[in-house]
């Protein structure tokens, strides 16, 4: 069985207890991982705390810090198929996947690399004669960094990345479920030549490791992507250091496809919002608005390609749609659908746990038109299960695209420029991808507006947002200071 380490101060270390980790195609224990508790936390925030203040990392110019950003981006890449291979094996998403995403997990690093050097302070045309001031960017300090069990090698790129390239340490803690790939990543961190306690990384669960890890006194800023429910225990949790915090929460997400749309490039585009990734991504399209018109036509084509899914080992390069992470989330979808259908939404394909080993659901698709108020329209599943709602006009479509507490992403299929254009400026939400989804890259922000969260990741702002400003007032006159009671 394999066993694998936390990462704490430069060295590898088994943690206090250990838990199991299961193969979700399997459903069965395949590894051993370390369970970090509130004082392994502690070792980890002051080793971070320590690293930042110290000379080998405080010292060390932005350009070199890009340099070994840039290092490790070539390590990164070096390696991607053994960590496609883990991420794979311990969170069962498919290596077709895992294999892409991390190759361009190694371009968020890059894009870093090349920005470290760039994070510019400001000189002031302060109003007044004698003073020169200034504005310098300093990184914030050490960050906590927490991310869920889907794509954790890219969750925890996007916030290492600018975090180091504007000089603060980190430590990261990986989810419980599936951390392989990001204890694995230590060993690549430790080989790019990041100084010790630079960054750290442990996993473990909530209640212990995550609730000792936002709430300790050294943590200047949390950077968490996860659910809603946990955003809120983080979010108290900064009262006791005040951190500050960048959250990227869950999505229930439109695609609204309109009358004059592409069909089929409509519909590849819905199969691979809602069914890749087994439908856990946090921008699943998994509401489809449909215009009424073109309904059934539409409904029989996602079907049809539903239908034709190839489902299998996820360590199969053939396998579209693979197993769930957990027996956790087969339940809830499990559940979540049941109450829809008895609610009257009406299946259209799908709708069962596949009778096989492992955590597998059948790619679903749920007609709720005559139920919008149905548990899968309103709730995230995290899942591959589509809820099809329809509507008549450009107005009553937005009134559905935005009827949700969520606002992380919207799909628009149009080939009208100036409704494009309107759908543009009145959706609720942080990305718009109009005749595409699910288009990332490290030059384009990415977040949410309402329950998905505050705070971007991706491009110059997001390493903006681990910086902080110092000012500084420096009196260029040789005058004495006369009078103590009248500063100007
Ligand atoms: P989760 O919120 O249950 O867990 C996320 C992480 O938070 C885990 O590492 C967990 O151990 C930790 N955690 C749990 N309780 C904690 C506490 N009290 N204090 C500190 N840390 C704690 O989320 P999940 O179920 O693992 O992941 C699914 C969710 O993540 C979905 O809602 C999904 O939409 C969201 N997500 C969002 C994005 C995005 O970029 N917006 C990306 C991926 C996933």
């Amino acid at each position: 069985m394999q066993q694998f380490k936390c990462y704490v101060d430069g060295v590898f270390e088994e943690g206090s207890a250990r838990f199991e980790s299961l193969d979700p195609a399997s459903g069965k224990v395949w590894a051993m991982m370390p369970r970090a508790s509130a004082s392994d936390v502690d070792r980890a925030v002051k080793a971070a705390n320590r690293a930042f203040l110290s000379p080998e990392w405080a010292d060390l110019n932005a350009t070199r810090r890009g340099k070994l950003l840039a290092r490790l981006a070539d390590l990164i890449e070096e390696h991607s198929g053994q960590l496609a291979e883990l991420e794979t094996r311990d969170t069962g998403k498919i290596i077709r996947e895992t294999s892409a995403q991390i190759a361009y997990v190694a371009d968020y690093y890059r894009y870093y690399a090349g920005l470290a050097d760039k994070i510019e302070g400001a000189h002031l045309p302060i109003d007044k004669p004698d003073m020169d001031v200034w504005l310098r960017r300093e990184p914030v300090g050490v960050v906590a960094a927490i991310v869920p069990w889907n794509s954790q090698l890219f969750l925890a790129a996007v916030k290492l990345g600018p975090a180091l390239a504007a000089g603060c340490t980190v430590v990261l803690k990986a989810s419980e479920d599936g951390p392989a790939p990001l204890l694995k990543f230590a060993e690549i961190i430790h080989q790019a030549g990041f100084p010790a306690g630079v960054v750290n990384i442990v996993t473990g669960f909530g209640a212990d490791c995550g609730q000792a890890l936002t709430q300790h006194p050294d943590v200047h800023h949390i950077a968490f992507t996860g659910g809603p429910e946990t955003a809120r225990h983080i979010v108290r949790n900064s009262a006791e250091n005040l951190a500050t915090t960048s959250l990227e929460l869950g999505g229930k997400s439109p695609f609204i496809v309109f009358d004059d749309a592409d069909i089929e490039s409509a519909a590849n585009a819905q199969v691979s919002g809602i069914f890749a990734a087994a439908g856990q991504s946090c921008v699943a399209g998994s509401r489809l608005l449909i215009a009424k018109g073109i309904k059934d036509r539409f409904l029989a084509r996602l079907k049809e390609k539903a239908e034709k899914i190839t489902i299998g080992l996820p360590d199969d390069m053939g396998t579209e749609v693979g197993p769930l992470c957990t027996q956790r989330q087969l339940d809830h979808i499990r559940t979540i659908v049941g109450k829809s259908c008895e609610q009257g939404a009406r299946l259209v394909t799908g709708g069962v746990a596949l009778e096989r080993p492992g955590f597998y659901y059948a790619p679903t698709i749920l007609d709720c038109s005559e139920v919008p108020e149905a548990a899968s329209v309103t709730n995230e599943l995290f899942g591959p299960v589509l809820s099809v709602l329809s509507f008549e006009t450009e107005e009553e479509a937005l009134r559905l695209a935005n009827g949700t507490a969520f606002g992380l992403a919207a799909g628009v299929f149009t080939q009208n420029l100036t409704r494009a254009h309107r759908m543009i400026r009145k959706l609720q939400a942080g990305v718009v991808w109009v005749n595409t989804y699910r288009a990332v890259s490290p030059i384009a922000a990415f977040g949410g507006y309402g329950l998905s969260g505050h705070g971007r990741e991706g491009g110059l702002q997001a390493a903006l947002d681990y910086t902080t400003t110092k000012t500084v007032w420096l009196r260029t006159s040789d005058e004495p200071i006369h009078d103590p009671f009248v500063m100007r």
